[in-house]
């Protein structure tokens, strides 16, 4: 929900600026944003539901996929040709796209349910350039990528890109309760505050739940005070204990990023079986296309995420066989 409410910032901000035709989003191909009406637009629109609910689903501006990232040491790097092209043949698009878009809307640095893909923070400092130069929102969906799971407290942090608005959910209350945020620059806040209406537009009978809000604060508290020793330490864990996948001849693919591990086959996982292989060793995991992949809470220990990725590993050798290279 926190990403509708994103969109109506920023379509309200843009009415307010007196550039009521400005109605649409740029957004990531291969993004994932949530499955209400407005989010279900920016979502890719290949893999989302766009097909589903034709007549609901406004047409969004996609820019192509950002090229692919890889940790090493600290950094997060990427091909710099390959961003050099992708700049130029996004900044078309954005260029094009400007007198018709509110804002653009992005997952920082890694797409989640749309492949667990780790993209170029080169990407993200020329997204928040166009925005500036356009005046467009930037809205960093930062749900998933939020609270140090990607080894930076923000994923925008990779590039230290300061958004114009930012989603906040899942972590907010360590998954515990639901509760979303929205958070807005003073920039953008001032404009919709001097605008006719003199606020959002937006105010659900549960906002600002007190209870979740509660668990919020408390769950923050926790996080800001460990997560930079316990993420480090859980990627560490992670890197070593998938490192094994590598050798199944089933496996095209294992990366770690921050608190995230993935194990990518080279065909498409066999959901339930491989569920089922997982759940009968100790391991919850929720598998889609080709992934198997798991963000494990920051309180596990290393033998808590050895146990994980023993299970993963071993589920997928049980399902989609132990062959090795
Ligand atoms: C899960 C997710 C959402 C959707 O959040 P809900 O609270 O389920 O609506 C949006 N964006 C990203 C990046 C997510 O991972």
């Amino acid at each position: 929900m926190s990403v509708e409410v994103a969109l109506k910032v920023a379509l309200q901000y843009q009415r307010a600026r007196g550039r009521g035709r400005r109605t649409g989003f740029v957004a990531l191909r291969g993004g994932y944003h949530g499955d209400t009406l407005g989010a279900m637009s920016v979502c890719d629109p290949v893999d989302g539901m766009h097909a589903d609910f034709p007549d609901y689903v406004p047409a969004q501006q996609f820019l192509p996929r950002p090229p692919r990232a890889w940790r090493e040491g600290g950094d997060l790097v990427s091909d710099p040709a390959e961003v050099a092209q992708w700049i130029a043949e996004a900044e078309q698009i954005v260029a094009r796209a400007a007198d018709e878009v509110a804002g653009i809307i992005v997952e920082p640095v890694l797409q989640g349910a749309g492949g667990m893909f780790a993209y170029a923070p080169e990407a993200l400092v020329a997204l928040r350039g166009w925005a500036t130069a356009y005046d467009l929102v930037l809205i960093a969906d930062e749900i998933a990528t939020g609270f140090g799971r990607t080894g930076r407290f923000f994923g925008c942090d990779w590039a230290a890109v300061v958004p114009d608005v930012m989603c906040v959910g899942k972590a907010l209350t360590g998954g515990t309760m639901t509760l979303g945020a929205v958070v807005v620059s003073t920039a953008v806040a001032e404009v919709i505050g001097a605008s006719e209406h003199r606020a959002l537009l937006h105010g659900p009978t549960f906002m600002g739940n007190p209870l979740a809000c509660a668990v919020a604060t408390a769950s923050i508290d926790l996080v800001t005070r460990s997560w930079a020793t316990d993420v480090p330490r859980i990627e560490a864990a992670l890197s070593a204990a998938l490192a094994p996948a590598a050798d199944l001849a089933v496996v095209a693919e294992v990366r770690v990023l921050g608190a995230v591990g993935v194990i990518e086959l080279t065909e498409p996982v066999e959901i339930p079986l491989v569920t089922r292989a997982a759940l009968e060793r100790g391991v919850w995991v929720r598998p889609f296309r080709r992934l198997v992949y798991t963000m494990p809470p920051y309180v596990c220990t290393d033998a808590d995420i050895a146990v994980i990725g023993a299970g993963m590993i071993g589920a997928v050798a049980h399902v989609h066989g132990g062959v090795t290279r």
